[in-house]
């Protein structure tokens, strides 16, 4: 019978499980469990982190106008319908702590992005899991799945970790088909990898109910510092505004996220290796006889035979100092999350998982 109990949910929360970073007893160790950036932040960003060391003793920006106008220009959005977090995942937190609590329902996709789960039982409210169609969001069964409970839909598209994508044509399906009283989260936390997507912004300027997040952990490379902004109404943004802490995000936080930002050369090589990269990766797995998902992300998820032969493959692979990801918690247990490396981490992971085929026989 404590006599300190948190609010009710919070106790039912599964504790974040992150990528893994270590093998004991290997040296070498790539890790491709965190669809983080293989070439780290942009040179711009390094140097902006290191001249905001000497302003360590000033409180930072409250309004984040400069990184505002910054993102604003970048991608031709208004700045003032623009917040920062830390991380998108201080915005999802935001979001279900502003629209959400006790009796309300928050609606995610079968093999969605944990933290939006977490996030909505942090807030006191209920988590629904919404079927997915052959691991892609399926637009009906999430309309399908509203009930006058409903207040927030989550998808992340291109959806992590299934790293599939829908096209304009479905959000749009989705969005019309939500009740204007329904908040439809985009997490473009991938957005940038999926060509000629604009992350869902379009549809933020036409319906008040879609906001969408954004994040400088993947591409930008700086999952480390936690940065994340989200475009919404000017509603939305003056409500999630007033839940935001005044100094959320750092001097540092603020002066890398701009010079990632402006670094549009950086960017685009990034982009461009990761193209090449994911495309050698899926193919080398498919001719193993290992396939996936087209995917429109900074990952591949490989589907094997089943869940022994995804730990079995996970555990060769650590062996050789790769760190894949797991994702039986996910309910994908017979596939691996592998992050796109560099050219060298691609081929030793082809090299790798050959050489598990070949000592089980292959079936490739
Ligand atoms: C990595 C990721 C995020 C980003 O989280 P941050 O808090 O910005 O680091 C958000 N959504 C999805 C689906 C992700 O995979």
């Amino acid at each position: 019978m404590p006599r300190i109990a948190p609010q009710p949910g919070i106790m039912d929360i599964a504790l974040y499980v992150g990528g893994q970073s270590r093998v004991e007893g290997v040296d070498d160790v790539v890790k491709l469990s965190s669809n983080e950036n293989p070439f780290g932040p942009s040179p711009a960003a390094i140097e902006a982190i290191a001249a905001s060391a000497a302003q360590a003793h000033r409180y930072p920006s409250t309004d984040h106008a400069e990184l505002r106008a910054a993102i604003g220009a970048v991608h031709g959005l208004d700045p003032e319908r623009i917040i920062c977090g830390v991380g998108s995942d201080e915005i999802i937190h935001f979001l279900n702590q502003a629209y959400a609590g006790p009796g309300d329902e928050v609606l995610h996709t079968e093999h969605g992005f944990s933290m939006y789960k977490i996030s909505a039982k942090a807030a006191g409210a209920t988590p629904v899991e919404v079927p997915e169609r052959e691991r892609v969001t399926d637009v009906e069964a999430l309309i399908a799945g509203v009930t006058e409970r409903t207040r927030l839909v989550f998808i992340a598209n291109p959806n992590n970790p299934t790293g599939t994508f829908i096209g304009e044509q479905d959000l749009r399906r989705l969005a019309e088909g939500l009740p204007e009283d329904v908040i439809l989260v985009l997490d473009g936390a991938y957005a940038e990898f999926a060509e000629g997507y604009d992350g869902g912004a379009a549809l933020v300027d036409e319906f008040p109910n879609v906001v969408m997040t954004r994040t400088f952990s993947k591409l930008y490379g700086l999952g480390g510092l936690r940065i994340g902004w989200a475009y919404a109404a000017r509603e939305v943004i003056d409500v999630l505004n007033r839940i935001r802490g005044p100094f959320n995000l750092s001097n540092t936080q603020l002066a890398a996220a701009e010079a990632a930002v402006r670094d549009r050369a950086y960017i685009a090589n990034c982009l461009r290796q990761n193209a090449t990269q994911r495309a050698r990766l899926a193919q080398g797995l498919a001719d193993l006889g290992i396939p996936s998902d087209r995917s429109d992300a900074n990952f591949i998820l490989a589907r094997f035979t089943d869940a022994a032969e995804a730990e079995a493959c996970d555990l060769f692979l650590q062996s050789r100092g790769l760190i894949v990801r797991r994702v039986g918690s996910y309910n994908l247990p017979q596939c691996l999350r592998i992050t796109v490396g560099d050219e060298a981490a691609v081929t030793r992971v082809l090299d790798a998982v050959a050489d598990f085929r070949a000592e089980r026989g292959g079936a490739a």
